[in-house]
């Protein structure tokens, strides 16, 4: 079979018991489960001409399979998770490693053992390895806040060497902050790792999906319960209605097609935008990524470099890596990180993890907190840097609360 494609203005929306807004991996891992496991008839509605997010892949004009929205590496340790994105494909196994360019010599990300060596030499890197192993343990993994929290002189040299290139110029670019200004979360990312492990990730569950994601979004949305209606938008098929005209009052009803949808509406896509943002619009990191096909088998050493310490882009993802295919040609990626500011050419990528911000949120999400049938999840709907995982974990929990 395939996915049951609709036109909006086709659909009679009461033969629905369920409505999705988004096809990222909140919106179809929470359409397959009501429609599978609670038998429920489930509508999403997604505003790209493609289902999956921001984890769609395609093949280029060179026949290169690319992620159109950025470099996505599947890693977990949530076994609910993984085994069920087993359902829907066969996987590779894939260990992501990066490298930092650090002025035209390579060095692994997160900074470890051997980034150490290569940097401090053999001897000095010896005395800091063992520093660092007496004072935390050896394979312990040390954020940057709490290396540069210690007053051991090697240690101080450690952190400010790794502070000064590793992490500032990146996360200013990235951010267009320094790393004392993003939220501690964000560079925990990346912690020092006390070890000559150079992945970038120690999940026991890694790799990717073996025809890529589309595929598996295409098998997970495959079933006679689902119906899909792309290029159609929220705010443009959605009637708020709210208790009064005041600019904080609550929603009170959500209408679709002149009807009261009085079923559960999960909504994926941010929440500011969903409500034309009157309280001004909350603030994201957007990307634009420049795709180059080179005529060579290879470009660079590993799927991605890190970019930390020169360019005006952070990383170049060569996709070949991800996607273990084979060609005599190779098409590379350079992420630039922009300001979010026009919701008609961009997207929003990053949510700008704050208290204020945080609060900004929390003003929209108040609006919905009377509508006992709308449910904000996702990365965007949630305002957090949630990795794939964390989402699909938390869209089989929220079927499970609402099939209980
Ligand atoms: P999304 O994938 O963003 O899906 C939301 C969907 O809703 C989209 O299809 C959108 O078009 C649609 N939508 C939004 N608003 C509306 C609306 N108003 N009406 C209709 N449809 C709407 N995670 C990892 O685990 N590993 C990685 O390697 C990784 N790499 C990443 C790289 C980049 C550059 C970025 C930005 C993120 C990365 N992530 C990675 C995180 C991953 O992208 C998210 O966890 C994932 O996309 C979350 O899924 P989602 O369904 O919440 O959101
Ligand atoms: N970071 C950095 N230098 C690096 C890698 C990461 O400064 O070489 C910081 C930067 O602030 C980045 C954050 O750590 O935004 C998280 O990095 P991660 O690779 O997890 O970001 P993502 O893949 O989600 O863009």
């Amino acid at each position: 079979m395939a996915v049951r494609y609709a036109d909006f203005k086709d659909v009679d929306i009461t033969s629905f018991d369920v409505l999705v807004v988004g096809s990222g991996f909140a919106g179809s891992v929470i359409a397959r489960e009501m429609a599978e496991r609670g038998e429920k008839r489930v509508l999403i509605i997604e505003k790209r001409s493609h289902i999956g997010g921001n984890m769609y892949d395609s093949y280029d004009d060179a026949g290169i399979l690319i992620h159109n929205y950025g470099p996505h590496i599947f890693h977990t340790n949530d076994k609910r998770a993984f085994d069920y994105v087993c359902r829907f494909t066969e996987w590779r196994d894939y260990q992501h490693e990066v490298l930092s360019n650090w002025y035209g010599t390579y060095m692994p990300v997160p900074f470890n053992k051997n980034s150490m060596r290569i940097v401090f030499g053999p001897e000095k890197a010896q005395k800091y390895i063992e520093k660092l192993i007496d004072t935390f343990g050896d394979e312990r993994k040390v954020t940057i806040n709490e290396l540069r929290s210690q007053d051991d002189a090697d240690l101080a040299e450690i952190a400010d060497f790794v502070y000064k290139n590793v992490f500032l110029y990146y996360t200013q670019k990235q951010w267009g902050l320094t790393p004392e200004e993003v939220d501690p979360s964000v560079t925990a990312r990346v912690p020092v790792f006390i070890s000559e492990d150079n992945r970038y990730f120690q999940d026991a569950y890694q790799g990717m999906p073996a025809h890529g994601y589309t595929p598996l979004f295409e098998n997970m949305l495959d079933h006679e319960n689902i119906t899909v209606c792309l290029d159609t938008e929220a705010e443009s098929v959605f009637e708020l209605v709210f208790e009064s005209r005041a600019e904080d009052a609550p929603l009170q009803s959500i209408r679709v097609k002149d009807v009261d949808f009085t079923n559960p509406i999960i909504y994926t896509g941010p929440l500011d935008e969903l409500f034309l943002s009157r309280f001004g619009r909350l603030p994201y990191r957007s990307l634009d990524f420049d795709f180059e096909t080179l005529e060579q088998e290879v470009y660079q050493p590993c799927g991605t470099v890190n970019y930390t310490v020169t360019e005006d882009f952070t990383r170049i993802t060569e996709f070949k890596y991800l996607t273990g295919q084979q060609s005599p040609r190779t098409t590379i990626m350079r992420e630039y990180s922009k300001v979010y500011e026009d919701p008609m050419t961009q997207t929003p990528y990053y949510a700008i993890i704050n208290d204020e911000n945080n609060a900004h949120y929390q003003r929209y999400k108040s609006l919905t907190d009377h509508l006992p049938n709308f449910y904000a999840l996702g990365r965007l709907a949630e305002y957090r840097y949630y990795n794939m995982d964390v989402i699909i974990g938390r869209a089989l929990a929220l079927a499970d609360e609402l099939l209980k």
